[in-house]
């Protein structure tokens, strides 16, 4: 390769790199409910719409909806209940809580925008306060706007790599970082729903501690072949169950 076209190479490289991080500046809003400052690059909207579309395949991969609507309809009561008397309903997400057929794997998770998911398997451990406790910790994930953020940081890593391989050979090394990144915002995100979801029990009349039990069932629950979305890249319950103590403390006043 020429010498020329070598530092033309690095140029154009770096300024998408430059641009990467521009952006990322420039997309840095503080989330209402949180108080954190966020790298968010689609608007409320956006995120109702992807999680609306993606909700169907979420559902089939699961096994479908179960198929007992009143145990739906429990589900719907309690979700709807955290919402109404939650800082969830001065959001601008959609919530809607959806119970899967899946009676083996022990989960619960959020698509961006307000759609929420319990697999049976999960759901037929709980009362109904911890019920309220694992759906709260899902809205946390919304209101939180955590696959938002994931979004937005994939983007960026993206940017800046296609930057570091046009300037160089740096590309993998990049990647590598970002993948880190990732997983670290993963952890901060399970404390945060966890806090969140702790907040919407007291705002709607649940038992916060339920939450604490949640977190020993889910230990018990957890074996070679169950792998909830709670663990693995998360922290460990232990680590989560003092948290949820301190924010129990920092909501409730006692
Ligand atoms: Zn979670």
């Amino acid at each position: 390769m020429r010498r020329g076209s070598w530092k033309i190479r690095i140029l154009i490289g770096l300024a998408i790199v430059v641009f990467a991080f521009i952006q990322r500046c420039s997309n840095q809003e503080e989330n209402p409910y949180t108080g954190r400052v966020q790298n968010i690059n689609i608007t409320a909207e956006q995120e109702i719409a992807i999680g609306l579309q993606s909700a169907p395949e979420m559902a089939q991969q699961h096994g479908g909806l179960y198929p007992d609507e009143r145990m739906q309809s429990l589900v719907d009561a309690v979700g709807h209940r955290l919402v109404q008397n939650s800082i969830a309903r001065e959001t601008p997400y959609e919530f809607q809580f959806h119970l899967l057929a899946d009676d083996r794997t022990i989960n619960a998770f959020a698509l961006p925008g307000g759609q929420c998911f319990i697999t049976y398997a999960l759901f037929s451990q709980l009362n109904e306060s911890q019920l309220a406790g694992v759906l709260g910790h899902e809205i946390g994930h919304v209101i939180g706007r955590h696959s938002a953020e994931r979004i937005a940081e994939s983007s960026f890593w993206q940017t800046l790599t296609m930057g570091a391989s046009v300037g160089g050979d740096m590309g993998g090394l990049v990647s590598g970082i970002g993948q880190n990144t990732l997983l670290k915002n993963g952890r901060g995100d399970e404390l945060e729903s966890d806090e969140l979801g702790v907040l919407l029990m007291i705002q709607s009349g649940y038992d916060p501690n339920e939450m604490i039990k949640v977190m020993q069932i889910l230990k018990r629950a957890a074996g070679p072949n169950r792998v909830p979305e709670f663990q693995s890249t998360h922290p460990d319950p232990e680590n989560r169950i003092e948290k949820i103590r301190e924010a129990i403390k920092k909501y409730s006043g006692r």
